[in-house]
């Protein structure tokens, strides 16, 4: 019987490890979580923001289908604690695919999306100070989702199935599909995908393995003690700006941070960014923390794995070991359809 071992208990390792107990009958699946007791990982910390349209076509489709995966199945929904709030996503002009891409949404999310232009947009209410010649994909069908829920739920189903759900971390993993996990005996798998986020470079420098052009990003969100309101979900690419509610009243504002190749796990919280997320949110949602509350403004900062095309996908390292990591921001919104794809293709490579 084929031996498959993933590495990596954050919602990549965990979706993909779920697709494999589905897809391949007959294949031994062996999950290496790391630490599940000390989470500091991109899902424990990720926003969850979910919708169909992304303005790169492999990402848009990687998401919508994610997204039409989701509005079709309750259980899932139920799982990843979706919220419907819409979604609005701000450009500074009208990019050459973005009508296409905007028809591929709604022919897999139908009756959702829209596209208004700025004066639109501001009608709305939500918005301000728009800048002329913006335009925004508006979904009604979209919101946010909690990626530590969904995983956590994802693990019961792979454990119910058969799998085996080790937890503690990997030392090491050779080219011939060796695992050895620390203070544990070393096994062989015929396949070994490594979806370790942001500790994934660190794992295969160890055996002097490539990494594909891996990177690590910090990044960094507030929470403020009441919302904007009327926002739903959101990403201003005219300043950055990103949010969604948060519960009891809150919301969750961020902008991009600069913080490259940083060591993984939680990350120090820079209150610099924190600053200017409170000045672009006064500006384009009219948003001050309520008078006294200031304080009340919290910071959460963790590290993520990118890669150069933005994309949770397999990415074959040497025969038999993959990465399946890097999603650069946005593999919450992707990693239904990505995980479906990496899962046939290891069913593929195993005939
Ligand atoms: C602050 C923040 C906000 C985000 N907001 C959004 C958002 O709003 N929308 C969206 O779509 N995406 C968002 N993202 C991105 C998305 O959350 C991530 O792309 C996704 O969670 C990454 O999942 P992962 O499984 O690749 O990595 P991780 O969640 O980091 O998981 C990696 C796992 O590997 C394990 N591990 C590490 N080393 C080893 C080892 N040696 N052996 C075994 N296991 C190991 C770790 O314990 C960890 O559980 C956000 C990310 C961050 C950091």
């Amino acid at each position: 019987m084929p031996r498959i071992a993933v590495i990596g208990g954050g919602i990549a390792g965990v979706t993909l490890a779920w697709r494999l107990c589905e897809s391949i009958r007959g294949t031994a699946v062996h999950l290496f979580t790391g630490e599940p007791y000390r989470r500091t990982d991109a899902s424990a910390a990720s926003g969850g923001l979910t919708r169909g349209f992304e303005p790169d076509p492999d990402l848009c489709m990687e998401a919508s289908a994610s997204l039409a995966e989701l509005q079709s199945d309750p259980v899932l929904r139920a799982w990843a604690g979706y919220r419907e709030t819409g979604s609005v996503y701000l450009m500074p002009a009208l990019g050459r695919d973005t009508a296409e891409l905007v028809d591929a949404v709604r022919r897999r999310v139908p009756d959702s999306v829209e596209l208004l232009d700025a004066e639109r947009l501001a009608a709305r209410g939500a918005f301000r100070d728009l800048p002329e010649g913006s335009v925004a994909v508006v979904e009604r069908r979209a919101g946010y989702v909690s990626p530590n829920a969904l995983r956590d739920r994802l693990l019961v189903e792979i454990a119910r199935s058969g799998a085996l759900v080790i937890d503690g971390r990997i030392e090491s993993v050779t080219r011939e599909g060796e695992v050895r996990p620390v203070g544990g005996p070393p096994a062989r798998f015929d396949v070994v995908v490594v979806a370790a986020g942001a500790w994934t470079r660190t794992l295969l420098a160890r055996t002097g393995l490539p990494d594909g052009g891996l990177r690590t990003k910090t990044i960094q969100y507030v929470l403020t003690p009441s919302g904007p309101g009327g926002a739903g979900a959101f990403v201003d690419e005219t300043t950055g700006l990103y949010g969604r509610p948060y519960a009891d009243g809150r919301a969750l504002l961020g902008l991009p941070t600069d913080r490259w190749d940083v060591p993984p796990g939680r990350a120090p919280a820079d209150p610099a960014l924190t600053a200017r997320v409170l000045d672009v949110a006064r500006a384009r949602l009219g948003y001050v923390p309520p008078a006294g509350k200031a304080a009340a403004v919290t910071a959460v900062a963790a590290v993520e794995c990118y890669h150069a095309t933005g994309a949770l996908s397999l990415r074959p390292l040497v025969p038999g070991v993959y990465t399946f990591t890097g999603g650069s921001g946005g593999a919450g919104k992707t990693v239904l359809a990505a995980s479906r794809t990496a899962a046939r293709s290891l069913a593929r490579s195993l005939r």
